[in-house]
């Protein structure tokens, strides 16, 4: 791929980059179906994406009407790729094989192996000979909301599309790679004065965190509410904070150590919790010291209490996805009338609440997930304008995504941590050192 990196390096023309042979095979993170049970009988946390991720050449595909071959300058650990490499819930496997399926196109994604990866930014190499708005050369960064738009299901909000997929987790050939097939209405622009692997880590998380508190399909924020955030200092919590900060709402952070507490002061947040010095055990421990089955109400109020010490009022919204273990809670302290938007649940996926506190107070939930095209794009202009900023905390190679993943799973990173692929070195694909350094400060607030 050097012969890639020298047209980007010497910003060649469009006919150039549509003249770059692709090559054959390519580097890539991948995961292989010999080894979806690798993991039987051992618990979750010690399930490690280090032996699971394989780094090595992979076959190249080739590109379909509607898609474009792009070169990946960088990517970016998402919680997703810590799934496909522990194998929960389900392997993806079983989704690939399902979507091969569907079209002939659609039978090159089951492979032996799965390259993963959901975000990405680099350069267009060749497009597709149904794409319109995209060329060679073009600096993109890429959404992964992977839909056929062909599917009449798709034309309200594709996110709820009878064949919407996750590209890199539900779909082949994705972004911790030199090399990804991506769809043409995935495209978005690279924001001009970020690096590329400040560029790379946005799309998923703050798409995400866009469509459960801007758009029009979330909890729809207006000014002056109260927002509790779980993991606000996490890859969709430091998204969601500083959108809570930018229109005017309240921000009630939830973090867990001090460290993240004063990331938090740096952007500017008020009202912070540590969940690690508060203890609180929404789980009442059974007599082996695990979680009795039980949750004590006791717990969820002094939550309650905590954030009306803070701020003077219970949360109009709760961002809601640590899931099972904080979900009784989330859905007590909401304000009468307020709004739990969920997109997620790592600590587990059966969740257990009191109705009556939901009903009586005429609460909602929403469920949510990633953006579709117009809301990740509108994510993504907020970015390119310097409004909402990477939260860009460690950047890895390719070679040492494995680490990355650990990291991430075991809740030992801030904010994201991003994959070198092409790219030789941090801190190139700046072509708007103005902006930049206008928002210089704004950059650093993650930076360990
Ligand atoms: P992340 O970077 O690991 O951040 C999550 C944060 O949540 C952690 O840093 C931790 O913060 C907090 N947390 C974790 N477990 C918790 C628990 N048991 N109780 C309270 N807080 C807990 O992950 P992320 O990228 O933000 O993603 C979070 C979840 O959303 C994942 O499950 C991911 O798969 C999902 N997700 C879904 C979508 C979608 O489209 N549906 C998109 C993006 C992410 P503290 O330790 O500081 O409290």
């Amino acid at each position: 791929m050097q012969h890639v990196l020298d047209a980007i390096q010497a910003n060649a023309s469009a006919e150039a980059f549509a003249d770059l042979t692709i090559p054959d095979s390519y580097r890539a993170v991948h995961v292989l179906r010999s080894e979806q049970e690798m993991w039987k009988g051992v618990a979750t946390r010690d399930k490690d994406p280090r032996r699971s991720l394989h780094i090595g050449e992979v076959p190249t595909p080739a590109v379909a009407p509607d898609e474009v071959y792009l070169a990946v300058m960088a990517s970016s650990i998402n919680f997703n790729t810590v799934w496909t490499s522990i194998f929960e819930p389900v392997s993806t496997f079983g989704p690939l094989a399902r979507l091969a399926r569907e079209s002939e196109w659609a039978k090159r994604h089951d492979q032996p192996y799965q390259v993963v990866g959901s975000d990405a930014a680099g350069v267009v190499l060749q497009v597709g000979s149904a794409v319109r708005n995209w060329r060679p050369g073009d600096r993109v960064t890429v959404h992964c909301n992977h839909v056929d738009d062909q599917d009449h299901s798709a034309h309200d909000d594709s996110m709820v599309a009878a064949n919407q997929r996750i590209w890199g987790y539900e779909t082949n050939f994705g972004g911790l790679a030199e090399l990804a097939v991506v769809k043409a209405n995935q495209l978005m622009p690279k924001p001009a004065h970020l690096t590329w692997e400040e560029a790379a880590v946005n799309a998923l998380c703050n798409s995400t965190s866009y469509r459960m508190l801007v758009g029009r399909n979330g909890a729809r924020m207006k000014q002056g509410d109260v927002v509790l955030i779980w993991g606000a200092t996490g890859g969709i919590g430091a998204y969601a904070t500083q959108y809570v900060l930018n229109g005017g709402g309240i921000p009630v952070c939830m973090v867990s150590s001090e460290a993240k507490a004063s990331i938090l002061r740096r952007m500017g947040v008020q009202h912070i919790i540590d969940r690690t010095a508060a203890g609180y055990q929404f789980w009442k421990a059974g007599p082996d010291g695990g979680p009795e089955g039980v949750q004590d109400e006791s717990e969820w109020r002094r939550l309650g209490k905590d954030i009306r010490d803070l701020c003077g009022e219970d949360p109009d919204i709760v961002f809601e996805h640590p899931g099972r273990s904080t979900f009784g809670a989330s859905m007590y302290v909401a304000k009468r009338g307020g709004t739990i938007v969920t997109c997620a649940a790592t600590s587990g996926f059966t969740m257990e609440f009191d109705n009556r506190h939901f009903w009586m107070r005429s609460k909602r939930l929403i469920g949510s997930h990633f953006a579709n095209y117009k809301e990740a794009w509108e994510a993504n202009r907020l970015v390119c304008k310097g409004m909402i900023h990477p939260v860009l905390s460690q950047v890895f190679t390719l070679d040492a995504t494995g680490e990355a993943a650990y990291q991430v799973h075991h809740n030992v990173h801030e904010g994201k941590i991003a994959v070198l692929a092409l790219a030789p070195a941090p801190g190139q694909g700046v072509t708007d050192e103005v902006l930049r350094a206008e928002v210089a400060d704004r950059l650093d607030w993650f930076r360990r």
